[in-house]
């Protein structure tokens, strides 16, 4: 399945709560903004959680009951925004972390969103399309409660794409009695999408890697990238960077990775694996486990698969110059440390990834106005909304001293906080 990202481990490492991590690297933000207990306490709550426990009929005729989740963190700053996932992972306590998150990610590209995220605990790859689809209408419908398009508005994620924004849509719109297409972002272009959405995470991704290798002297042609997690991130960021003159040495996805030292074809994966082929099995070139892949000679390391990949028990082994994280909280903050011990240079996800969030932004305004983009505006205003925010997180970092994940953070935080002030505590 082709989801926005793709989930590159079957099991969840051990690390513990995402959302204590997500917590942990939110408080060196407040301690450099020095904010007070109650702001804290605003901080580090979501502002509401929605859990739903719904079933379905199976195409063998059982019931089966799923349970899922909405969760929006902070709506300061404009209706949650986040997206979907489907994984055998989900959690209440790991789409609060990504709800977070989004909150983070929005704030620092200045678009008009607070963070929300929801996910439903399952295995898309074993349900049939008929299964998916009531799935998919059935989780829409009990978390409709908390949908619409000035009030949360969600997106393709983990396993999720512009087929199950559909459903999501029209089954909102037929409750409502007209159709909504802002309601969610990343669906089809006949639907109100936006050209330019399906590969944003990816060309984000490829944006902020461009702009890390310049600062940090690593000349473009023949570097060498490995990109774990071969979904809707990975591989268009691989194409995107190939196109640039990097060499794409390694790729993975569930099943394991190929290497090749003397480069593969992205383009040609892509198709490989639309077609339904794992990329262990890719054969040009020697297979490989996800674990192996991290630590491969590289110049540029790119997870794009799930949280928690980069932990203190491989850190220490990753020979990448550069981390540029396509994935949402793939490293943990025992990890972080030791990157910054290391001298290896991490572009966080909330910069990093933030590719999707903003083409979603791009869609919800044309969607409103009924007024659309053409790629190449689409793609030149998603590069200078990268580019812009690349240069304040990195002129943040380089004043303080401190690493990008804390620069970006702080900056994102102060606007949240900024705004939480400027309205005041109701009533
Ligand atoms: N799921 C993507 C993310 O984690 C996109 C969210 C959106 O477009 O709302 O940023």
């Amino acid at each position: 399945m082709d989801g926005e990202q793709s989930g590159a481990v079957l099991e969840r490492p051990e690390t513990g709560s995402l959302y204590q991590v997500a917590v942990e690297q939110l408080r060196v933000a407040e301690d450099a903004l020095g904010l007070d207990r109650g702001m804290r306490e605003i901080l580090e709550s979501c502002k509401a959680e929605l859990t739903v426990r719904f079933p379905v009929k199976m195409d063998d005729g059982y019931i089966r009951v799923f349970e899922g989740y909405r969760v929006q963190h902070n709506m300061a700053r404009g209706p949650g925004k986040g997206g979907i996932r489907y994984h055998p992972w989900v959690e209440l306590d790991e789409i609060r972390a990504l709800a977070m998150w989004m909150t983070w990610k929005c704030a620092l590209m200045d678009i008009p969103f607070g963070g929300a995220k929801g996910g439903v605990a399952c295995q898309p790859k074993e349900l049939s399309e008929r299964e998916l689809e009531h799935l998919t209408r059935r989780y829409a419908s009990e978390i409709s409660i908390l949908i619409g398009a000035d009030r949360d508005i969600p997106a393709p994620d983990v396993n999720t794409d512009a087929r199950i924004m559909a459903w999501i849509l029209d089954t909102i719109s037929m409750h409502r009695g007209h159709l909504s297409p802002e309601v969610v972002t990343g669906k089809p272009l006949s639907l109100g999408g936006t050209v330019g959405r399906v590969e944003a995470t990816g060309r984000g991704v490829m944006i902020a890697a461009l702009k890390a290798m310049e600062h940090l002297r690593i000349p473009v042609e023949g570097a060498r990238v490995v990109v774990q997690g071969y979904g809707n991130v990975g591989s268009h960021a691989a194409r995107l960077l190939g196109e640039a003159g990097c060499r794409i040495v390694a790729a993975s996805d569930s099943s394991g990775g190929v290497y090749n030292p003397g480069g593969l074809d992205p383009e040609k994966m892509g198709e490989f694996k639309g077609s339904g082929g794992r990329l262990v099995e890719y054969g040009e070139g020697e297979p490989l486990t996800n674990d192996e892949l991290l630590t491969l000679p590289c110049e540029v390391l790119i997870p794009a698969a799930m949280e928690s990949q980069l932990t203190g028990r491989n850190a220490h082994l990753v020979q990448a110059r550069l981390v540029v994280e396509g994935a949402n909280g793939p490293t943990t903050p025992e990890a972080d440390m030791i990157f910054q011990e290391r001298d290896i240079f991490v572009v966080p996800d909330i910069l990093a990834n933030a590719g999707g969030v903003v083409v979603s932004y791009l869609e919800w305004v044309q969607d409103r106005q009924r007024y659309f983009l053409e790629l190449e505006e689409v793609d030149s205003k998603l590069d200078k909304l990268m580019k812009r925010s690349f240069a304040q997180v990195l002129d943040a970092a380089q004043q303080a001293g401190i690493t990008m994940r804390a620069a970006a953070l702080t900056l994102a935080v102060r606007r949240v906080v900024e705004t939480t002030r400027d309205r005041g505590i109701y009533p």
